[in-house]
């Protein structure tokens, strides 16, 4: 009885997506949102960070396995190494 529809399956839903990489961060220094911006040297093997509201620069050695948010994620911890010694 009755036509059974065809399943409505939105075209690609199967495909999958591999979301944007993350390149934009906080910047810790300012806290403007998606100041940091993060490029990194494929050859050098250098990942470098910049805010461009308060001009802050990071730069920390890569592999080829380093995402920008690894690069973050280090200057985050560099920065907590720098406020522990202000604090001793
Ligand atoms: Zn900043």
């Amino acid at each position: 009885m009755g036509k059974r529809k065809k399943s409505t399956r939105q075209p690609g839903a199967g495909r999958t997506k591999i979301p944007p990489l993350d390149t934009v961060f906080t910047c810790l220094f300012c806290h403007h949102e998606r100041a940091v911006s993060c490029k990194i040297d494929d050859r050098a093997r250098i990942g470098y960070l910049s805010c461009k509201i308060c001009g802050q620069k990071f730069s920390a050695d890569t592999d080829s396995l380093t995402q920008p948010i690894d690069v973050y994620s280090q200057w985050i911890d560099a920065c907590e190494d720098v406020a522990a010694q202000e604090d001793a």
